[in-house]
């Protein structure tokens, strides 16, 4: 059952179909109206209720181009009930004419749009119209609204899609794939008779279960949507099951060791967590698990705790961070914890000479057990001698690419090494099931005892001054301040310009403290000595870029100050604020904005100033803006749905779940069927 048609239109529509992701016939079918229109009837101007769409039939009594308060199309039509005024702000010449035709002949309009009653009466503004003969007949269906783009009108969109449909009919593309009782038990109807009645709803279908998508025809392709997402997911994870990797049997003494030297014990999350992945690493098959945990949950200790599993079972374990400075926090961690217990730690980054990075090459090439660095650790002349495990801290800040590549590093014959990547951005549980479905997740869920939870304050820019104050207060108990600059996202010049601009300001305002800075643009050693500087305490206050948002632990900073915190993103924020709050002080986070604040920047701070966890904040920024943006660098990777809501349709997840496993284990041709209607040549883009 092909659904390779393809769209028989010119050139030019052509290519601008392509812009809306319309490249064969099946993608039209299952490109579904935005909301719909009731012209299946006409009301009385003096009936229209206000503010709602309506549609009304009236004669043209006058029409003329006013020139103010500015150049306007206005016309005055009637029916048997009353007048009303159009007003056009945008017009073209030719709709002057037409309705000036349309007032000498008396032809009558069709006009749709929402009425206002305003100091000249009835109006409405910029409604859409169209001349009709004598007696035409109403058209009997609700009129769908698509999605479009410049140059492709609703008509002809709706023209394309009415032909592809009854093509796609004919050419029996749209026959069913799931099975009846199935349907039928979960009140779901056949995938036909779905997108034939969200294309043309019969008159009788409830208009509101229609508009909010709540009709089981909506329900059906939102299954659909989700299931296409889950078999492509899924099998990518079955596909890297079949691979071998080493099994590495579960940690012992080791991993022991390490615990014994710690000056704490273990989270009951930790502990957790810590065999699921042990288990995991004992299995002949790669693992692939994704470790969330909020900021400060511990996940440092989770990952060396796995490494030492890797390194006793003889094995290499790689540890990749995104920044310089977090993995080189890194670096210093596991070599405190794991050298004087003789594992040999090697350190790779971009930033080492030529010599010692090919004698960190050659080490990682032969006998060091754990290496930890950047990106660097994936670059081409980067050969593991024997890699068991990598790690990826801060995965969503790399991008697929880069991920890939690190799976490929260890690969040998038809074995991958075992891969854990970490996030401290939480993912909330619905989107964890829908885009992260091909990794397995284990959730820290618990901060360790014995924090003092952050205070957030939310201050206007106009009171900087009494921040200032706090910062020479905190510094005078003996803690230290980070002082975020504002985050300038189109220009990194002007992020730079600005951070300079910071520093100097605050260094002349707090000149009896110890100010230093950190931002993107510097060497590695540079920003190194600074962070190594911090964490001595021998800076005091220490101006920063974002390069500090992830991962950086000083526990005697207290005093977390974010200027212009309504460009941050909430995830972004609630990074930034857990930098403090790690040790035994009273932190405190001061949000600083600028006024006006637009309605919402407003919801936004007031989230983070009312949630201090990382969950809920995640469900409320992905409630406020869609999973795009959370989704980040998986874009390229995964597709976005377009019709589920995963806030309202978890139901219709969990259950795309189930029945993508079913499939992919007793029917692959059927699920590699439904896979084509929805993704069709775009599938190999979702191999990655
Ligand atoms: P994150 O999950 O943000 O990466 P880290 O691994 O950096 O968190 O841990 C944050 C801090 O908490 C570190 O100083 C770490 O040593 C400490 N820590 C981790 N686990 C525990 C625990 N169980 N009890 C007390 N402190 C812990
Ligand atoms: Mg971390």
């Amino acid at each position: 059952m092909p659904v390779s048609g393809e769209i028989k239109a010119p050139p030019a529509i052509l290519g601008k179909l392509a812009k809306l992701g319309l490249a064969r016939r099946g993608d039209l079918v299952l490109h579904l109206p935005l909301r719909y229109e009731d012209e299946t009837a006409v009301t009385p101007i003096a009936d229209a209720p206000p503010g709602a769409p309506v549609q009304v039939e009236a004669e043209v009594l006058d029409v003329a181009v006013q020139f103010r308060p500015r150049r306007q199309l206005v016309a005055r039509v009637a029916d048997a009930s009353g007048e009303l005024t159009l007003r056009f702000l945008n017009f073209y010449g030719s709709q002057t004419k037409q309705l000036e035709g349309a007032r000498d002949t008396g032809r009558k309009l069709r006009i749709f749009g929402e009425i206002r009653h305003g100091f000249l009466g009835a109006e409405m503004v910029h409604p859409r119209y169209r001349a009709v003969a004598e007696e035409e007949a109403l058209p009997q269906s609700l009129t769908p609204v698509y999605p479009t783009t410049a140059g492709v009108s609703q008509n002809a969109l709706r023209k394309l899609i009415g032909r592809a449909l009854a093509e796609a009919e004919a050419q029996a593309e749209l026959g069913e794939l799931l099975d009846a009782p199935w349907l039928a038990g979960h009140a779901l109807p056949e995938f036909a008779a779905a997108v034939r009645l969200l294309h043309a709803p019969p008159p009788g279908v409830p208009e509101a279960a229609l508009q909010l998508r709540a009709h089981p025809a909506w329900r059906r392709i939102k299954f659909d949507e989700v299931l296409a997402q889950q078999l492509s997911l899924r099998r990518a994870y079955n596909a890297r099951r079949q691979k071998g990797a080493p099994r590495l049997a579960p940690a012992g003494r080791l991993a022991q060791q390490v615990l014994a030297a710690l000056p704490f014990g273990l989270t009951g999350a930790q502990r957790r967590v810590v065999a699921e992945i042990a288990a995991d690493l004992a299995q002949p098959y790669p693992m692939q698990r994704l470790l969330q945990g909020d900021v400060g949950s511990g996940k440092t200790i989770v990952a060396a705790l796995a490494a030492c599993q890797a390194i006793e079972a003889g094995y290499q374990a790689a540890f990749m961070a995104p920044t310089e400075i977090l993995a080189e926090q890194h670096y210093l961690k596991l070599s405190a914890w794991l050298r004087p217990l003789g594992v040999e730690v090697a350190w790779l980054s971009g930033s080492l000479k030529a010599a010692a990075k090919r004698a960190m090459q050659q080490q990682a090439a032969s006998t060091a057990q754990l290496i930890v660095g950047t990106h660097a650790l994936i670059q081409e002349s980067v050969d593991f001698a024997r890699l068991g495990l990598s790690i990826v801290d801060e995965q969503h800040r790399f991008g697929v690419a880069q991920r890939l590549e690190l799976r490929k590093k260890g690969e040998r014959a038809a074995s991958l090494p075992h891969q854990l990547m970490m996030s401290a951005t939480p993912i909330p549980r619905t989107l964890a099931m829908s885009y992260y479905a091909d990794l397995d997740v284990s959730v820290l869920d618990e901060l360790p005892p014995g924090r003092t939870p952050i205070r957030t304050k939310l201050v206007s820019d106009a009171r900087r001054d009494e921040v200032i104050a706090g910062v020479r207060g905190a510094v005078a108990q003996g803690r230290q301040a980070y002082w975020v600059c504002p985050l300038i996202e189109e220009s990194e010049k002007l992020q730079l310009q600005t951070a300079l601009d910071t520093y100097q300001t605050l260094a002349e305002e707090l000149d009896d403290l110890r100010i230093g800075l950190v931002h993107g643009r510097l060497k590695a050693d540079e920003k190194a000595a600074t962070m190594a500087a911090f964490a001595a305490g021998e800076i005091d206050v220490l101006v920063a870029t974002t390069v500090i948002e992830v991962g950086v632990d000083v526990p005697n900073a207290s005093l977390m100050v974010i200027e212009h915190a309504e460009r941050f993103g909430l995830s972004q924020l609630h990074q930034l604020r857990g930098r403090v709050g790690r040790g035994a002080h009273d932190s405190v986070c001061v949000l600083l904005y600028q006024q006006p604040l637009s309605e919402t920047a407003r919801a936004r701070l007031k989230i983070i100033y009312e949630n201090t966890d990382g969950f809920e904040i995640a469900r409320q920024d992905l409630r406020l803006r869609g999973p795009g943006e959370f989704v980040g660098s998986r874009q390229s990777g995964v597709p976005l749905l377009r019709y589920a809501d995963l806030e309202l349709d978890t139901d219709l997840v969990e259950l795309a779940r189930e029945m993508a496993e079913r499939l992919l284990r007793d029917d692959p041709a059927r699920a590699e069927r439904h896979l084509k209607r929805w993704f069709g040549s775009r599938e190999e883009l979702l191999k990655a």
